[in-house]
């Protein structure tokens, strides 16, 4: 899933100086489940926003509303509702959201309320960590289903580097080493010999490095060809 975090208030306001009434649109995806953009929290944040100290000229009038996914244009047309008069949007998804709101709705300005900020997993409840960084050549399997990439701060594919101590990160040590991770998971499913491969020189290209990624799957909404 998807983690975000609130941006400060004081960041927020002024984007919204000059607006008479604003959308404060919740997403019902991951920041639902993060507890960061869901209904609940675009209400919070109206209600936070909706104070003199931020705007001297003039309160905004705020309306809350949230639709299912943010990031899926088939739900923005069937749900999402703007009020007349809406003058701007203030979207709690994650920056695939506002962006996707933002061209369904353009020239309406769509502003983002959160910071969007790994893709991770909750370990514990109220605990998520980083998981994957989308690299386009999952290496998960020769690592014990654990991403060195998203989890070793210097993104070693062959580790660990000279840092590691007693399990934590020389990086940051309130944080366990992958690589170490990597070992006591290895040595659990008695494959340490995968340690002993050395992944080559990686192309990053799939990950991003040539440039914004995309997909076009054939048979999709009617489109020509068949589902594979
Ligand atoms: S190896 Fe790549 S695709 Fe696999 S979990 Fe890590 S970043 Fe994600
Ligand atoms: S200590 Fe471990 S996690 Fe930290 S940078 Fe070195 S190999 Fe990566």
């Amino acid at each position: 899933m998807i983690v975000a975090d609130s941006k400060p208030l004081m960041e927020i306001a002024p984007l919204l100086t000059g607006s008479r009434r604003v959308l404060v649109l919740g997403c019902g995806g991951c920041v639902t489940v993060c507890r960061s953009g869901g209904l609940a929290e675009a209400r919070e944040l109206a209600r936070r926003l909706a104070h003199p100290e931020f705007f001297p000229d003039g309160v905004p009038e705020f309306r809350v509303d949230a639709i299912e996914r943010q990031c899926e244009r088939d739900m923005l047309e069937a749900y999402l509702e703007t009020p007349p008069d809406t003058d701007a949007v203030l979207s709690l998804a994650c920056g695939v959201g506002v962006q996707m709101v933002s061209d369904a709705l353009e020239p309406m300005p769509v502003f983002p309320a959160l910071n969007t900020t790994f893709m991770g997993g909750a370990d514990e409840a109220g605990l998520w960590r980083e998981k994957c960084r989308g690299c386009g050549d999952c290496v998960l399997a020769y690592t014990g289903g654990i991403c060195p990439i998203a989890r070793c701060a210097k993104k070693l594919l062959n580790g660990p580097c000279g840092g590691t101590s007693n399990g934590s990160c020389e990086v940051d040590s309130t944080q366990p080493c992958a690589w170490a991770l990597i070992f006591y998971r290895l040595k659990k499913q008695d494959k340490l010999h995968l340690l002993e491969e050395i992944f080559p020189t990686r192309d990053w290209r799939p990950g991003g490095g040539s440039g914004p990624r995309m997909r076009r799957r054939a048979g999709v909404a009617g489109g020509p060809g068949d589902f594979r």
